[in-house]
């Protein structure tokens, strides 16, 4: 494998693929360090039906084997291994794995995000049989059911409103007695007749044999425990960006990398950054892909800069 290359992408989501498409097709033969779980938040996800061009909705996993494929037709070559460290002080930039190193001209940076998990007894256990991050993914396959989701914030009032379309009660479970979200999404959650509000508790175990059957609650002012029954939890307090690499040598602001306001360009030139680990207002899988194709040109640009200096 040629050591020394044009562009390295790390991270292999939807905006890792698009920069890569992109990349290949303008022959920069882009090296892809695709991570030991390759292919990120889709590939814990069931239906994909806003991804534009797949009119009947497309599998999360489907999906981004398909753009993985697309993205090695046009050449570009994957490494499925972490990134452990990057050296971005001198250009070309230095790019390591466990056991290689690579020389970059350019960087994508496209590591994506993590949801935040409560770190409960029975959570890993019984996630995706009832334990979800995700809604818009999940929220179908609870019909008629009473849910708890956990978190103060939009996402988590978001996630609640979605759910009253499936659900038959929905309980927001808030550490504390005040909601951190936008007014307009208070109004709306705390307006809406299918939901309610458990205040000032946190869950200390989720539990149900093979599927969730409901949750333990301590509320953190009294100290009281109780139980709730509940047919699925819906986990929604933020997500981790995938950025702890590349702290001390670019930019990051709240964990997520900051890049200039009319591109994808980070505070080191050459370094770009697309997808999740920027964005923490959109995170579709289009927007995701929108920012890697961005990426993609302005590395190509960049690359064309310093050939012709
Ligand atoms: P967030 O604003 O950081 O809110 C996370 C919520 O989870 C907070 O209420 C927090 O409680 C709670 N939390 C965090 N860790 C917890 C733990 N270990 N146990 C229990 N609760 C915990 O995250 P977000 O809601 O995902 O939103 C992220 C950003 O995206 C925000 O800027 C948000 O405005 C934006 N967003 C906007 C929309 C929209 O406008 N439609 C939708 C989604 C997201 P505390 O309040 O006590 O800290």
């Amino acid at each position: 494998m040629e050591k020394t290359r044009d562009v390295v992408i790390i991270g292999s989501g939807p905006a890792g693929l698009t920069a890569a498409v992109y990349a290949a097709r303008a022959n920069l033969q882009p090296l892809m360090i695709e991570g030991v779980e390759a292919g990120g938040q889709l590939m814990l996800t069931t239906e994909v039906e806003n991804y534009p061009g797949f009119i009947d909705g497309i599998m999360g996993p489907e999906l981004m084997e398909r753009m993985r494929k697309q993205a090695g037709r046009f050449g570009t070559e994957f490494l499925t291994d972490n990134v452990t460290s990057v050296d971005f002080s001198t250009s070309p930039f230095e790019v390591k794995t466990s056991d290689q190193s690579f020389t970059a001209h350019s960087v994508i940076i496209s590591t994506g995000a993590s949801a935040r998990m409560l770190g409960v007894p029975g959570e890993k256990e019984l996630l995706g049989h009832g334990v979800s991050t995700c809604a818009t993914c999940d929220g179908f396959f609870f019909r008629d059911q009473e849910l708890l989701v956990v978190g103060g914030g939009d996402s988590a009032l978001e996630e609640a409103i979605f759910l009253t379309k499936f659900a038959s009660k929905v309980t927001v479970v808030h550490r504390r007695d005040t909601l951190r979200a936008s007014k307009i999404m208070q109004d709306r959650a705390l307006n809406n007749p299918k939901i309610d509000f458990i205040w000032d508790s946190v869950l200390t175990e989720i539990f149900g044999n093979g599927k969730v059957a409901g949750a333990r609650l301590k509320n953190v002012r009294t100290g009281d425990e109780s139980e709730i029954a509940a047919g699925g939890v819906f986990v929604a307090i933020g997500h981790t960006p995938n950025s702890s690499l590349f702290e001390g040598q670019l930019e990051l602001s709240g964990g997520y990398i900051v890049t200039k306001r009319e591109g994808t360009e980070t505070s080191v030139p050459g370094v770009f950054a697309a997808g999740d680990v920027v964005d923490f207002r959109y995170r579709q899988a289009i927007t995701a892909a929108g920012m890697g194709c961005m990426a993609a040109i302005d590395a190509e640009r960049y690359l064309e800069a310093q050939h012709d200096g």
